[in-house]
């Protein structure tokens, strides 16, 4: 008899969206379920059917097996029997998505009843739990289930069933939990059948077989599992998985609890080739010319402060149809903006541009890489801000910084101002093919610009090295680019030539640095000044760092020095004037940076970091 398990999962729950991609103790949810139902032992082979990309890939980067199913479900079984129809099995097991501590105990018990004497009848097996407490007995989300004396479900319920008339009757309430073993043909014909009225009244899936006269054998099991359906659940599971804690459910934490062995490590991609030195910059037509594809050009997005030098712009050899593009960086780019360079690109040229090159300062960056990624991707830029959303491919994109700092010429997300918040597209797509590291360009910068993108590098050292999720990869290059930075900001010795060579090497180092960790408390709080104020990043980072010596004191002091040396003024009392509707927004979009967070404070932030306490702190700005 082949026995196989089928893990049901829906990236967008509708209580927890993305839920099953938590981290959970250094696995996301999902991988964590895939991994205990494995080690149960009592599957031939154990599958994750999902309807997303995320979750497939994320399967599949820890060796396990997934499979995208086609079409929309109404119900984890639908998905399920799309998956089975074509595969050879007997039984299939369901086992909750949401249900990292998916217990051995429970799975045996519901394959057991096909060990049984009464076999053949049985359709499909599911579990029971005796429930003796009068709220939960009479709690609709709960469902009841009655069976006759050999277990074969009479009915299941949300009212208490039996009702009971005669109080001197002794009557046991039994819970149903959502575990079956089906027969692959009971699953077919579910599949097949039309849905039942009793079904649709009571909104209870397992009512269908009963309607259409199968039967279904009850198990009795008594592990209470953790069901992750809100982020106070997801906290509670994460304090289980601390190393130490006792496992009082089931023999899988044992297994989990070896946290470093099982952890998952991130699988990045770099930039893959990198020229740096004083006047690199004229390699770049000997770079491009092996890339061109007949009649395809090259499209430059370069940054409006280099409209009218004419020395620079006489060093890019244009060939056939390559075009320039100048753009305005008074504002951080907007998903809507990328929409419309990705439009004018395809209705001008009937071919896929030979690459994307940006020169310019981080809002450049970012622009090239999203415009590089759209061109090849259909929808609304917007479809793409997340994590790994991003389903083909990029064209070549080329980064060439004029200004340093922010380590996006080194990283793998694109930040974007989009219609509900200010994210990133963060994807395997998003980093440059080639970067151009050329000192020489940032001569000329304006001493404030200078200063406080230079600072966005330094903030991002400090916030990974002072991070939860700092390893000795990001440590590593985060120490280097700290230390270069204070050696730029606050020491007399550095040549300019040097300052500026070394401050460049510092934004790529930083930038690495927080590719294996993140970026913490100022930047979830200036990216909500970003989005109502349209502060820019680099100011709006020194705006709110000041505020931060709580969190960051031996940071802020040396940031504070830094200020005074460079004589640099940062600009008071901005959130002042603001309406309770704007601050309100401005908190929303700090507090859905959940990494940032969980980054800067911990798994458990949400009891440190509160709405009024970010208010008080913005409210300060
Ligand atoms: P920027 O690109 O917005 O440029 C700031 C100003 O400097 C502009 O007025 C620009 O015209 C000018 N400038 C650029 N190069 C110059 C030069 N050589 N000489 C004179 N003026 C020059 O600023 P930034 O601080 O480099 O980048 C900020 C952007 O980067 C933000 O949009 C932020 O969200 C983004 N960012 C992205 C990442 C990432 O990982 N992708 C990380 C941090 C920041
Ligand atoms: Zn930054």
């Amino acid at each position: 008899m082949k026995i196989i398990a089928m893990i049901p999962a829906r990236y967008g729950a509708t209580r927890f969206p993305g839920k099953l991609m938590q981290d959970l103790a250094g696995k996301t949810v999902i991988v964590r379920t895939y991994e205990a139902t494995v080690k149960t032992n009592l599957f031939d082979d154990v599958y994750v059917v999902t309807d997303s990309e995320i979750i497939f890939k994320e399967i599949e980067l820890c060796g396990g097996k997934a499979i995208m199913s086609k079409k929309e479900h109404e119900c984890g079984s639908d998905r399920i029997a799309e998956a089975v129809e074509y595969m050879d099995v007997d039984i299939i097991v369901n086992v909750q998505g949401d249900e990292p501590f998916t217990s051995k105990e429970g799975l045996e018990k519901v394959l057991n009843v096909y060990k049984g004497n009464d076999a053949h009848k049985i359709d499909l097996a599911s579990l029971m739990t005796e429930i003796k407490n009068w709220e939960e007995i009479n709690d609709p989300n709960c469902v009841k289930v009655i069976v006759d004396k050999e277990n074969f479900a009479l009915y299941f319920s949300r009212s208490p069933i039996p009702f009971q008339r005669d109080e001197n009757i002794i009557v046991k309430y039994y819970k149903h939990k959502g575990i079956y073993a089906f027969r692959k043909k009971a699953l077919m014909d579910f599949y097949h059948l039309p849905k039942g009225s009793l079904e649709a009244a009571e909104k209870i899936e397992c009512l269908r077989y009963l309607e259409d006269g199968k039967n279904i054998k009850m198990a009795i099991s008594n592990t209470k599992g953790i069901e992750i359906d809100t982020p106070e659940d997801l906290v509670k599971a994460n304090e289980v998985m601390r190393p130490g804690t006792v496992s009082n459910s089931s023999e899988n934490f044992e297994f989990l609890n070896k946290k470093t062995a099982n952890k998952m490590y991130r699988n990045f991609p770099m930039v893959p080739k990198i020229i740096f030195g004083h006047g690199c910059f004229s390699q770049l037509s000997a770079i491009l010319n092996p890339i061109r594809k007949n009649n395809a050009p090259f499209i430059f997005l370069i940054d409006d402060v280099f409209k009218n030098n004419q020395t620079f712009i006489e060093q890019i050899e244009l060939r056939n149809n390559d075009k320039l593009l100048f753009i305005s960086t008074a504002e951080e780019p907007k998903t809507k903006q990328i929409d419309l360079f990705v439009d004018d690109i395809k209705s001008e040229f009937n071919h896929l541009p030979s690459g994307i090159i940006g020169i310019g300062g981080g809002s450049i960056m970012d622009i090239a890489k999203a415009v590089s990624i759209l061109l090849t991707n259909t929808g609304n830029t917007s479809d793409y801000q997340g994590w790994d959303l991003v389903k083909n491919k990029a064209i070549y994109h080329v980064g060439i910084p004029t200004l340093s700092g922010t380590g996006s010429e080194v990283s793998r997300t694109t930040v974007l101002n989009g219609p509900e918040r200010k994210l990133g597209i963060n994807s395997d797509f998003t980093p440059f093919d080639q970067v151009i590291l050329d000192p020489d360009l940032t001569i000329g910068i304006p001493k404030e610009q200078w200063f406080y993108t230079g600072m966005d590098c330094f903030i991002h050292c400090v916030e990974s090295l002072n991070g939860t999720f700092l390893n000795t990869f990001s440590q590593s290059y985060g120490e280097k680019a700290f230390d270069l930075c204070k050696e730029i900001f606050l020491e007399n010795s550095l040549t300019e030539n040097d300052s500026r060579a070394k401050l460049m090497m510092a934004s790529w180092h930083g930038g690495m640095s927080i590719a294996y960790s993140q970026v913490g408390i100022a930047h979830a709080l200036s990216y909500g000044l970003s989005y109502v104020l349209g502060t820019k990043h680099g100011i709006g980072n020194c705006i709110v760092f000041r505020h931060l010596e709580e969190y960051y004191p031996e940071g802020v002091a040396l940031f504070k020095q830094m200020l005074e040396k460079h004589q640099i003024d940062i600009p008071n009392d901005i959130c002042k004037n603001l309406t309770p509707g704007q601050l309100d927004s401005m908190i929303d979009v700090a507090l859905s940076l959940d990494p940032l967070w969980e980054n800067a404070l911990g798994v458990e932030w949400k009891t440190i970091m509160t709405r009024e306490k970010i208010r008080s702190m913005y409210l300060k700005m």
